[in-house]
C-alpha cells in the first residue's frame, strides 16, 4: 500500500442553509476519513436540531414562495435538464470525491456519477407529464377530477455506500414533482454532496431554501429531522434497524415514509447455466463495491450436481482480485469505508468459523503485502453454509459470500425466502420457463437473471419484506412525492336531503 501524506491542512466544508453557506451555530465540526489511507482530510459541521430547523422552514417557505410554487412544470422539467448538464461537466471531479470519502473503486464511483444526469433528464423529461384524471364519477351534474400535488417539504437521509447515485434517486423525482428538500448525508461522506451543491446546484439561481444540506450524526441531526412537523415525507436509505426507528418516529407526524433498506439476496446458480457467466455474476455480485452494497449477492445458491465444478471456477477467478488503491483504475477490491464496519466484517468471519462454515478462500484482513492495508479484508468464501447460520441470515456489508448447496427448484426457492430481506435476487439458468418461475416465486424487489446488479433510471428499484417500502427509479418513484387531491364541481341544482350524505347513484 502506498501511502499518502497526512493532509497539514483538512479541507473545510459547510452546511448550506437558505441559499446560504454556514457554520453549525456552535462552531462545532467533525472530520472525515479517506478509508485508504486511514488519514482525517475534510472538516464537516456538527448540525443539529436547530439547523435542522432552520433548514426545514427554509425549505418550507421555498414551497410556499411564488418563484417555486408558480413555476410551471415546463420550467422544473428545464431546471432537472440543467441539473443533467451540470453534473456531466463535474462527473470526474464528484467521483474522485466519493473516492476519497468512501473509498469504493473509482471505476464504479466514476461510472456512477457518469450514469446520474440520466435520473435529471428522465424526470425533467417526466415533470410536464404528470397529470390528474378526470373521473367519470356515479352522479348526475358533477364534474370530478383529481389533482396529483407535490407532498411538501421532504427529508432525504443518505448512507455512506453511494452517496450522491442515492441522493440523485430521490432528488430527481422529488423536484420534478414540486417539492422542496432538506438533506442529511451519512456522517462518513459528507463531502461529495457539498461539492455537487456548490458546483451543480449553486449556479443554477433556485430561490432559497429548495435544496439545503445539514451535516450531522443519525440521532443529533437525522432525528430532528425525522420528526419535524413541517416535513411531509422522509425518503431513508440506510440499515433495516435504523429503518425501523425511522419508520416508527416518522409515523408520529404522520409523514410519507420511503425505506430503501439492508439485504441478504440469493444468487441462484442452476446446473444449466453459463458456468463462465455465473461465475463473474457470483463474484461481482459480492466483490464489487467490497460487498459494501444493499444488493450484495451475499448468499450464493449452488445446485448439487455442478458445486464441485462451479466452485474451483469461483475460487480461482476470486483469488486474482487485485486489491490496491482504489483511485487507480485497475484496482478490484479496495478498504472497507469505515473502521466499525471493518471490525463488523471480521467478526462475521469469526462467527461463521464459530459456526463450522468451511473458508475456502480469505478469511482475515488483508495487509500491505498481499496490496491491502489497515482496512482491508481479504476476499473470503464461506462453502458448507445452511441457512439456519447467522452468517447466511444477517446482512455483513463486506466481502464475504456464504455458499448454500441446494437440489432443485423447489428447495431453491424455499432457501431464497427464508430470510427477514427481500431485496435483490439473482437466477442463472437457460431455461426461460425455470427464469421465469423463479421471478414469479422469488419475495424480492428485483430479480436479475443471467445478470447481477444491473440498476437504471427507468426501472423501479426497492424492497420487499425488512428491506423497506416504496419504491425507487422509474415511473413509480415519482407517487412516493406526490399526493392526490378529488376535486368535485357540482353543475346541476343543489337539490337533495342536506342531511344524508351524498352516497347513492343519484344523489
Ligand atoms: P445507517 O442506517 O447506519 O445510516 C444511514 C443514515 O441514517 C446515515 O445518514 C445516518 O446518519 C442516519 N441515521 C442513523 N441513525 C439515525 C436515526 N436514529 N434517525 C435518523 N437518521 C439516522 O446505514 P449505513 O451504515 O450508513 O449504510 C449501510 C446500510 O444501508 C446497509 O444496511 C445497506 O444495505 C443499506 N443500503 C440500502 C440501500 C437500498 O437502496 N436498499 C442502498 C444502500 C445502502
Amino acid at each position: 500500500m502506498q501511502d499518502r501524506p497526512t493532509p497539514a491542512k483538512l479541507q473545510t466544508y459547510k452546511a448550506y442553509i437558505d441559499g446560504k453557506w454556514c457554520d453549525a451555530d456552535n462552531g462545532k465540526t467533525f472530520q472525515s476519513f479517506d478509508p485508504y489511507t486511514g488519514e482525517p482530510w475534510a472538516l464537516i459541521p456538527e448540525c443539529g436540531a436547530a439547523e435542522v430547523d432552520r433548514a426545514v422552514n427554509a425549505a418550507y417557505r421555498a414551497f410556499e414562495s411564488p418563484a417555486w410554487a408558480n413555476m410551471t412544470q415546463t420550467a422544473r422539467g428545464r431546471l432537472l435538464r440543467r441539473i443533467a448538464q451540470n453534473i456531466e461537466k463535474h462527473s470526474e471531479h464528484l467521483a474522485q470525491i466519493e473516492v476519497r470519502d468512501n473509498g469504493k473503486l473509482i471505476s464504479e464511483m466514476a461510472a456512477q456519477t457518469k450514469y446520474l444526469p440520466e435520473w435529471f433528464y428522465y424526470y425533467g423529461g417526466l415533470a410536464d407529464k404528470i397529470t390528474g384524471t378526470v373521473v367519470p364519477v356515479d352522479k348526475p351534474d358533477h364534474f370530478t377530477y383529481t389533482l396529483r400535488e407535490p407532498v411538501g417539504v421532504c427529508g432525504f437521509i443518505i448512507p455512506w455506500n453511494s452517496p450522491l447515485m442515492l441522493v440523485g434517486w430521490k432528488l430527481a423525482p422529488a423536484l420534478a414533482a414540486g417539492c422542496t428538500v432538506v438533506i442529511k448525508p451519512s456522517e462518513y461522506t459528507s463531502a461529495s454532496l457539498l461539492e455537487f451543491i456548490k458546483l451543480v446546484i449553486e449556479p443554477l439561481d433556485l430561490p432559497p431554501g429548495v435544496i439545503n444540506v445539514v451535516t450531522g450524526y443519525g440521532a443529533a441531526t437525522g432525528e430532528p429531522l425525522v420528526t419535524h412537523p413541517k416535513v411531509a415525507k422522509i425518503a431513508f436509505t440506510g440499515g433495516s434497524t435504523t429503518g425501523a426507528r425511522v419508520g416508527a418516529l416518522a409515523a408520529q407526524t404522520f409523514k410519507k415514509v420511503s425505506l430503501e433498506l439492508g439485504g441478504k439476496s440469493p444468487n441462484i446458480v442452476f446446473d444449466d447455466c453459463v458456468i463462465d457467466d455465473a461465475v463473474n455474476g457470483a463474484i461481482s455480485g459480492i466483490f464489487a463495491a467490497t460487498g459494501q452494497t444493499c444488493i450484495a449477492g451475499s448468499r450464493l445458491l449452488v445446485q448439487e450436481s455442478i458445486h464441485e465444478k462451479f466452485m474451483a471456477k469461483l475460487i480461482a477467478t476470486a483469488k486474482t482480485a487485485k486489491l490496491g488503491n482504489p483511485m487507480s483504475y485497475d484496482t478490484q477490491v479496495g478498504p472497507v469505508t469505515t473502521p466499525p464496519q471493518h471490525q463488523k466484517i471480521l467478526s462475521y468471519i469469526d462467527i461463521a468459523k464459530g459456526e463450522g462454515a468451511k473458508c475456502v478462500l480469505g478469511g482475515g484482513p488483508a495487509g500491505p503485502e498481499m496490496g491491502g492495508g489497515r482496512y482491508f479484508v481479504q476476499p473470503t468464501i464461506f462453502d458448507g453454509v445452511t441457512n439456519k447460520m447467522r452468517i447466511a441470515q444477517e446482512e455483513v456489508f463486506g466481502p464475504v459470500l456464504s455458499v448454500i448447496k441446494f437440489k432443485d427448484e423447489a428447495e431453491a426457492v424455499q432457501i431464497a425466502n427464508d430470510v427477514i430481506y427481500g431485496l435483490g435476487s439473482g437466477v442463472w439458468t437457460q431455461s426461460v420457463r425455470r427464469a421465469t418461475q423463479m421471478a414469479r416465486k422469488i419475495r424480492a424487489g428485483t430479480v436479475w437473471v443471467n445478470t447481477y446488479r444491473a440498476v437504471s433510471f427507468t426501472m423501479p428499484f426497492g424492497g420487499y419484506k425488512a428491506s423497506g417500502l416504496g419504491r425507487e427509479n422509474g415511473l413509480d418513484a415519482i407517487n412516493e412525492y406526490l399526493q392526490t387531491k378529488s376535486v368535485w364541481i357540482n353543475t346541476g341544482s343543489n337539490a337533495g336531503n342536506p342531511f344524508v350524505m351524498k352516497t347513492s347513484s343519484n344523489t
